[in-house]
């Protein structure tokens, strides 16, 4: 096994010759697992030179992997779920019907002795299924009215990964996730599916029109790539 050293740990990589590659690449898994990835005319010993020059790179991406796993939701008492650029407090209640309701900045979630939290969250998605649709309409209006188009239809879904899309029909849709991130983000959101009503690609002139609807756009999107990834239910 191969390895490249960082901050005095080892770190086990694994080299993968690529006969189609022109450059070497290096990518880190979820798992934490680095991968080497070689072409024809490079030796193992230059790529891992290579990697090695890379190592902190790596070692960031191992450690942000490693945070990830740790974020699983209780939907216990007192737990703080952000919500539209605010935070909201967890306050759980028996009752004999699973129900989530937000009354301020209170998120009531009442149930049976027991529930388990997987329950309550399929309930608190649902909610914020809804509160999304309230609440982004306005916004949707807001944007497209700045870039010219007729206000699109608004749909909301729980995607993994996506954080939004533009369908062929001018439709938008957005990740209910998008509800847990700051406000900037969630309006980067909403100026980017509605730019591409436009500009149906990610060429220059898409980027300029966002730019134009959201000057500050660039740190909008670095927040997202950075913590998009805890903003889940
Ligand atoms: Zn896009």
């Amino acid at each position: 096994m191969s390895a490249v050293v960082f901050d005095g740990e080892e770190i086990p990589v694994t080299v993968v010759r690529s006969p189609r590659r022109r450059t070497v690449g290096i990518t880190v898994k979820e798992s934490g697992e680095a991968i080497l990835r070689i072409p024809p005319n490079v030796t193992e010993a230059e790529a891992l030179r290579f990697a090695q020059e890379k190592a902190e790179w790596i070692a960031k991406h191992r450690v942000r992997f490693a945070k990830r796993k740790r974020l699983v939701r209780e939907y216990a008492d007192g737990d703080v779920l952000p919500f539209f650029g605010r935070e909201l407090t967890i306050c759980r209640a028996e009752g004999k019907t699973v129900r989530a309701e937000i009354d301020k900045s209170t998120l009531r979630l009442t149930g049976p002795p027991g529930t388990d939290s997987a329950v309550f969250r399929d309930a608190v998605i649902f909610l914020f299924r809804r509160e999304a649709l309230r609440l982004l309409r306005p916004l949707v209006a807001e944007v497209s009215a700045a870039a010219g188009v007729e206000p699109p239809a608004l749909r909301v879904r729980l995607q993994e990964r996506k954080w939004g899309c533009c369908t062929p029909k001018n439709g938008i849709i957005i990740n209910v996730r998008a509800l847990l991130a700051p406000e900037t983000v969630i309006r980067y959101l909403v100026v980017h599916e509605v730019a591409h009503i436009r500009f149906r690609h990610h060429q220059e002139s898409f980027w300029a029109e966002v730019e134009r609807l959201m000057p500050e756009y660039r740190e909008a999107e670095r927040i997202l790539k950075e913590d998009g990834w805890q903003w889940v239910f």
